[in-house]
């Protein structure tokens, strides 16, 4: 500390780049303070830290497995975001003097980098804005964010101390449960469960956050109950929606889009008063919908798309621009080839030509080479076992091919399946269009070579918020993966790209994201590199985001493997 305090003197009131002297590490008595990384000017990135406490001396109950570690780390971030809140002043000179920040988190939990909770020590990377006037060192303020602010922090986040013990008990448990109840669905025959009392809605379109009054508590239908038996809440009963084709219907505006959006964000885990801590689908789920303008990459989408115009082949479809159902079918496809079991559409967010083709239309217009998704949904469980969750209040249509049915009328769920067959019934059956099956798609290799990282004299690989990553000098656009958490995320899988793109050895994009994944699971998300032991930004994507994400590149090239 000392050493801190005498070079922060020595370097008052010089040039910025004198604060280069600071990397190193400092002991503080109760924790050392690493300074990894100094940025280059008061506007730049800003500097990177990391604090160590000497011991962990947090109960091990809350960390003791995988899956409690990765929650109790999790906690910890939050912790620490809110002692920085507590402990910082903030603006303290020009550009980011005098912020600190902990890698921001989202509604759900998830293994990220931000915070270490080892046997033996805990350990939180930050980023601090070295204090400046102008472009010169400011000491005084340095010492006042180092010496004073550092260590508040430390003890408000990082020590028992400073921590609700009985709120990270609540974080861990609730995630080992969720866990748990994820793990149960396929022995349960179900895809996704809703537990009672849930609150589906949020707070606004913009926010992830609960709604903050007047939700409508979720409440299973008799017909779609199941009691679960969780580690630490006990029995839990909730809704479970079964294997195959499951229609949700209902008014405009009586809850189904929300309801399907709380399934496809059950692939994570939620924080304690999210209100979807209950609420889990299967971990492969993909929400599927329209995308036009996206960018496709030889991919097979033969299985709901014939023949295109001019001749053109989709087993092996590229374009820089698809349309609303080529770009729907191609995001099927891609779901498919990197493998799920859960399909999740809208139709607020699908084509209409995709989901639907009257006889009207069938009859004026002979050159379609659409099969629409109606007739799809069921030859993708039958055949391929991959069963569909679909939103619908205009096609009566679909109430053919969906096994169970489930009505929304002002948030509250009913079974009408039975109903359902009586307006079958009573309203005959459309012929279906094709009527065949549907195969796996065709294996396609991506050329690693066709992603160029190169920007300037050097390249980059890097996350640019939640929605987009940079990759030499392309923009990758993210907007649509809504399975997509968090920034760190992002991060991680720019990285993930950009390996993949070094290597220069052409894979499929299962194999990109199976192996980059099992990497991350024996060495961990820091393996992805950082600078010097401060990877402090990352979280974990799944394989689904990581292969959609790749396949969003607007150079890359791929090519179908011949089966
Ligand atoms: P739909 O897709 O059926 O048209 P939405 O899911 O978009 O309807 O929901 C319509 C509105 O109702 C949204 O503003 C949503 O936040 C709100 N909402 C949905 N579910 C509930 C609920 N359980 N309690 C209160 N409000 C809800
Ligand atoms: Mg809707």
């Amino acid at each position: 500390m000392r050493r801190l305090k005498s070079t922060l003197d020595r370097i008052d009131n010089k040039g910025y780049g004198a604060y280069k002297d600071l990397e190193g590490s400092y002991d503080f008595g109760s924790f050392t303070l690493h300074v990894d990384k100094v940025q280059r000017d008061p506007f730049a990135p800003p500097s990177l830290v990391r604090v160590r406490t000497g011991e962990n001396a947090f109960d091990p109950d809350l960390f003791e497995s995988p899956v409690r570690r990765f929650a109790f780390e999790d906690f910890l971030t939050r912790c620490a975001e809110r002692a920085i809140r507590k402990a910082v002043k903030g603006n303290r000179g020009s550009g980011k003097s005098g912020r600190v920040e902990v890698q921001r988190t989202s509604q759900v939990v998830l293994p990220r980098t931000s915070v270490v909770a080892d046997a033996s020590y805990v350990e939180a990377r930050m980023a601090v804005g070295l204090p400046a006037k102008g472009r010169t060192v400011d000491a005084r303020a340095a010492r006042e964010v180092l010496l004073e602010e550092l260590p508040e922090i430390v003890a408000g986040a990082l020590t028992p101390g400073g921590v609700d013990a009985e709120a990270a008990r609540e974080h861990v448990e609730t995630v080992e449960d969720a866990g748990h109840l994820r793990g149960l669905l396929a022995s349960l025959g179900l895809v996704a469960f809703v537990g009672d009392g849930a609150v589906l809605p949020r707070e606004s379109g913009a926010s992830d956050r609960p709604m903050a009054g007047g939700a409508v508590p979720f409440r299973s239908p008799e017909e779609f109950r199941r009691t679960v038996e969780l580690p630490n809440r006990g029995e839990v009963c909730g809704m479970g929606i079964p294997e195959g084709v499951t229609l949700i219907v209902g008014g405009g505006f009586h809850g189904k889009s929300t309801l399907l959006s709380a399934l496809s964000w059950g692939v994570y885990d939620h924080v304690p008063g999210d209100g979807r801590e209950m609420v889990v689908s299967r971990e492969d789920s993909v929400k599927i919908r329209a995308e036009d303008g996206r960018s496709v990459a030889g991919v097979d989408i033969s299985g709901s798309i014939g023949e295109l115009p001019g001749g053109g082949s989709t087993e092996d479809f590229s374009t820089a621009n698809a349309s609303g159902s080529t770009s729907q079918a191609a995001n099927i496809a891609e779901a498919l080839e990197v493998g799920t079991s859960l399909l999740l559409v809208d139709e607020d967010t699908s084509a209409t030509n995709f989901m639907i083709r009257d006889e009207r239309m069938r009859e004026l217009v002979r050159r379609e080479p659409i099969s629409p998704f109606i007739d799809v949904v069921g030859p993708l469980y039958r055949d391929l076992g991959v069963s569909t969750v679909v939103v619908v209040g205009g096609v009566g249509d679909y109430l053919d091919v969906a096994a169970h049915v489930i009505l929304l009328e002002d948030y509250a769920a009913r079974d009408v399946t039975g109903r359902s067959r009586e307006v079958v019934r009573d309203f005959p059956p459309r012929a279906p269009v094709g009527g065949g099956g549907i195969s796996h798609p065709r294996n396609r290799r991506l050329e690693a070579g066709s992603i160029d990282l190169r920007r300037g004299k050097k390249t980059t690989a890097r996350g640019r918020g939640l929605s987009s990553m940079e990759l030499g000098r392309e923009q990758v656009d993210l907007t649509y993966l809504e399975q997509l958490a968090e920034g760190g995320q992002t991060e991680a899988i720019a990285r993930i790209a950009g390996e993949f793109a070094s290597v220069k050895s052409n894979r499929s994009a299962p194999e990109v994201a199976g192996e980059a994944l099992e990497k991350i699971g024996k060495e961990g998300l820091g393996s992805l590199g950082g600078f010097r032991g401060h990877p402090g930004e990352m979280s974990l994507p799944r394989p689904q985001e990581v292969a959609a994400a790749i396949n969003r590149v607007r150079t890359l090239k791929a090519a179908t493997v011949p089966a």
